[in-house]
């Protein structure tokens, strides 16, 4: 009636309110963040299917404020964006990453470190210059660095995102697209793009059981990847059981909760002893 829909218009107002004003906040307090490096890395170890042995890390981001709390990386990732500050965010990353996984790559406890490009980034002229500056200045080679990037940033301006990333992969780095399987999933964009690596989303691991759809889906990406000469990687793998259909799947890495949550470089340094022992 008029009366519920009063109510419910008032409480969109409100929750549209409370996200604009944090979002403001966020711009406010953002660019301090950044010049007191105060977002850090957290890691997520990959594993090979078949020996569930690490191979490599995903670097994710953290920022805990004392009045904003937790942000999460989607939201201080969009507001860099549209501040212009998303390039000093993936720097800053990047740097404190490089030094702690550093040991990691050179004791040969992993291989790779991934780090997730924001589709600004790619699409930027000279980036793949700077970028490659910046792994120069971290002394891991560029074959120990992988990139993950989203469908989206292919859309808006191909030819340069195109140019910067075969420049990445002349010197070594790997390319992965992100979030495989959701949103626009572009067969076109596999044939055309420089890729190494497919990581099929965590939606389509956590539908696995619940829908017999879904596991022939993910066994026919992971053909596909096969056909086109591409790594596969599942990540949000959650349960046994979801790892072994996805490595029944025939796909040959994943990661997710069930093996290690986003954990700090300490907490990843203590992970990759244990897992070294066992
Ligand atoms: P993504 O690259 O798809 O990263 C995977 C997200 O899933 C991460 O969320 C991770 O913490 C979470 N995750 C890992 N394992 C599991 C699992 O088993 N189950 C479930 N349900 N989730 C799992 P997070 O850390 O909140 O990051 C969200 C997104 O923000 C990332 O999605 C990535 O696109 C972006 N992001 C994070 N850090 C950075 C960064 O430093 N730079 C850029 N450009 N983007 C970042
Ligand atoms: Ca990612
Ligand atoms: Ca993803
Ligand atoms: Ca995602």
């Amino acid at each position: 009636g008029k009366r519920g829909g009063r109510a419910a218009s008032q409480m969109f107002d409100e929750n549209t309110l409370g996200a604009y004003r944090r979002r403001l906040q966020i711009e406010e307090k953002l660019p301090q963040a950044l010049e007191q490096a105060l977002i850090t890395p957290v890691f997520q170890p990959i594993v090979s299917s078949g020996t569930r042995q690490p191979i490599g890390v995903e670097v994710l981001s953290r920022w805990h404020d004392k009045d904003l709390g937790h942000v999460r990386p989607d939201e201080f990732v969009a507001a860099a964006t549209d501040m212009g500050l998303v390039g000093n965010l993936d720097r800053l990353v990047f740097k404190k990453a490089a030094k702690i996984a550093k040991p990691w790559i050179e004791s040969g406890e992993i291989g790779f470190v991934s780090f997730n490009a924001s589709p600004m980034d790619v699409v930027t002229p000279g980036y793949a210059t700077d970028f490659l500056r910046e792994i120069a200045a971290s002394g891991l080679p560029p074959s120990a660095i992988c990139l993950e990037i989203l469908e989206s940033s292919l859309v808006e301006d191909v030819s340069s995102a195109r140019r910067n990333l075969n420049r990445l992969r002349e010197e070594g780095v790997q390319i992965a697209l992100d979030d495989y399987g959701t949103g626009y999933s572009n067969l076109r964009a596999l044939l055309d793009m420089p890729l190494d690596k497919l990581k099929i989303d965590k939606s389509l691991v956590s539908g696995i059981e619940e829908e017999d759809k879904v596991l022939d889906l993910v066994i026919s990406l992971v053909q596909l990847g096969r056909a086109l000469d591409l790594t596969m990687v599942a990540e949000g793998v959650e349960t046994a059981s979801q790892g072994a259909f996805i490595e029944g799947a025939g796909c040959p890495e994943m990661q997710g909760y069930y093996f290690a949550a986003p954990l700090s470089g300490q907490d990843m340094t203590a992970w990759l002893k244990d897992a070294a022992s066992e």
